[in-house]
């Protein structure tokens, strides 16, 4: 990491620094060349200018002599050549020996009127010159200068640059390693910060002091890695306040992972389980219980919330155990322990059937007596046998209550076991009707059997004949107007639905929900006066509950009742 960064910034500022000094070592050699060049020229033009009218003025010396005598002063081949281009004098070679020079471009172009240069291999000497030509009277003078010295001058000229460059390049390189340096260690310093803050350091900073663009990017993850740090601890303070909350509970609470392995639970868990609870061990090794077991798997397939009652789960105590699926798949499960509520309820339940019981000796000694009274040729005075009746209607009346309460009390408590058998719902339908026909037809009313499929239900025959002789009997005493019931059942995807169907005055909205509690009445005085306890609804709710079924109650005011209830299929 630390030798790529910095190489890559060392290579882009080598490469930057290279290119630059390239292209100002090609410009300033250019320009040098060229100028030199220039002045070269200039300062030839200017010595023929002045050898030509020497040439032409001078009448004492030779052209040979005044050739020798320029090239010493200037340091350049001096030819003298007449304007048909044989060569008078040469400062070099012997003119004799030279050939015509009328073609020579300098030459030709000075014949043309004008200063001629040209730069070439001398054919007379045999090396490059810079030959400039100028007219001198009836003749041309031409210079000419070697290049090899102006090649020299131009050799050492790039040495010089050379050596300049060289610096230049050592120095930018040594810049250019220390400033790539700083980079990279302040990038390896955003790097270490990453990593620390990957590795759950939230309180690592970086804190960057200078205003670039790398202390930009350094202040920006500092904020970041703030916040975090803020927003994590806010989440690890609501985690715990949840957690001493979860503690504080009576009530069990454990949560389980998808493959139901012991993620958190509560105090309470250990205190019902009698040991240590595990993080991370399998649920059934704590709490081998299949109720609650069962709820966690359905609870985590249906990924819905799931309730069953688990009993002697810790020691003889039971508990409801709600099981709630988690977003990420597990579940937490509530364990409430209701073996006190159970006791209490039980308590309850025998109280209510051991004073129905204890009554019921009482009672009938009173009904006997009374009736023993009424039928006796005692002189009894008429006000005497009305009271007489007043007790006996009362002390029967009673009697049903304490018959009603003691069977009420066994339904509720689940403790009677049913006598569950496949029974076809047509018969169970017709022994109902045949049961209640007498009844039906002294009251006027036409009790009739739909016409049902041929299905069975599991259930207790002898329990079921009396759930319909409760709601065919109240169907009868509060919907005689209606001159007509109708008992049946539907088949429905989770059993088969029982029906008893009246068109008397209905029950209002309000009462419906109510309706199957005990002692509900909607009218008071006229069950009473019918003989009702006010448990027969009740009644039959807890006999078709202890068959895993359910009642319902649809009504219309004027227009009649209809009571459901549901038993499993066979
Ligand atoms: P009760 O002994 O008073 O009949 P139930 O529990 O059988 O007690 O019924 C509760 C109340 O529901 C009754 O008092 C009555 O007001 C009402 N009720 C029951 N069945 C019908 C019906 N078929 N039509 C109208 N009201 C009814």
């Amino acid at each position: 990491m630390r030798n790529r960064i910095f190489l890559k910034a060392l290579v882009a500022l080598i490469a930057v620094i290279a290119t630059s000094m390239l292209a100002l070592d090609i410009t300033i050699r250019q320009t040098w060349e060229s100028s030199l060049q220039s002045d070269i020229e200039r300062l030839l033009v200017q010595n023929a200018q002045s050898f030509a009218l020497r040439v032409e003025n001078d009448h004492q010396h030779s052209l040979q002599q005044m050739a020798l005598e320029e090239e010493r002063i200037t340091q350049t081949r001096a030819t003298i050549i007449a304007h048909d281009g044989s060569v008078l004098a040469d400062s070099e070679a012997d003119p004799r020996t030279m050939e015509n020079h009328a073609s020579r471009p300098e030459v030709a172009a000075v014949l043309r009127g004008k200063v001629g240069s040209s730069t070439r291999l001398s054919h007379t000497v045999g090396v490059e010159f810079f030959y400039v030509a100028v007219a001198s009277g009836d003749k041309i003078v031409r210079l000419a200068y070697p290049l090899a010295n102006v090649k020299s001058d131009l050799a050492r000229i790039r040495t010089a640059l050379l050596h300049g460059t060289a610096w230049a390049l050592l120095l930018a390189l040594v810049l250019a390693i220390v400033i790539a340096e700083i980079i990279s260690r302040r990038l390896r310093r955003i790097v270490q910060f990453a990593e620390q803050i990957a590795q759950g350091n939230l309180s690592a900073r970086i804190a960057e002091t200078s205003g670039d663009e790398i202390a930009q990017v350094a202040s920006a993850l500092d904020r970041t890695a703030r916040r975090l740090e803020e927003n994590f601890n806010d989440i690890q303070e609501s985690r715990s306040e949840l957690e001493a909350l979860l503690n504080s509970m009576t009530d069990g609470v454990i949560a389980v992972s998808p493959d139901l392995k012991v993620r958190w639970a509560n105090h309470a868990i250990g205190s019902i389980i009698h040991q240590h609870v595990r993080i991370g061990a399998p649920v059934v090794e704590l709490l081998r219980h299949p109720d609650f077991l069962a709820t966690l798997t359905n609870a985590l397939k249906s990924k819905q919330r799931e309730t069953a009652i688990a009993t002697s789960l810790s020691g003889r105590r039971s508990f409801s155990v709600t099981a709630e699926p988690l977003p990420d798949g597990g579940v937490v499960s509530v364990l409430h322990d209701i073996s006190e509520v159970e006791r209490v309820e039980k308590t309850r339940r025998d109280f209510i059937a051991n004073v129905s019981h204890e009554l019921r000796t009482p009672l009938t000694s009173i009904r006997g007596y009374t009736e023993t009274l009424l039928e006796s040729d005692m002189a009894i005075n008429e006000s005497g046998r009305e009271f007489l009746q007043v007790i006996r209607r009362n002390a029967e009346r009673m009697g049903r209550l304490t018959e009603d309460l003691l069977v009420l009390a066994r339904v509720e408590s689940g403790e009677e076991k049913l006598d569950l058998r496949s029974h076809p719902v047509r018969q169970l339908l017709t022994e109902a009707a045949s049961s209640m026909q007498e009844n039906a037809r002294s009251s006027g009313v036409e009790l009739t059997v739909e016409h049902v499929g041929d299905w069975s239900v599991l259930a207790d025959g002898y329990a079921v004949q009396q759930v319909f002789g409760n709601l065919i009997s109240n169907a009868i005493r509060y919907a005689e107007s209606g001159k007509k019931i109708i008992i049946g059942a539907h088949e429905r995807p989770d059993g088969i639905e029982f029906f008893v169907r009246d068109f008397g005055p209905g029950i209002a909205s309000e009462h419906l929900p109510r309706i199957f509690e005990r002692f509900y009445r909607v009218d008071k005085a006229r069950s009473r006066e019918s003989g009702g306890t006010g448990l027969g609804l009740a009644i039959v709710k807890h006999i078709v509950l202890n068959h895993g079924g359910a009642v319902r109650v649809e009504s219309v005011v004027g227009h009649g009742s209809t009571f459901f209830f549901l038993l499993p299929k066979a």
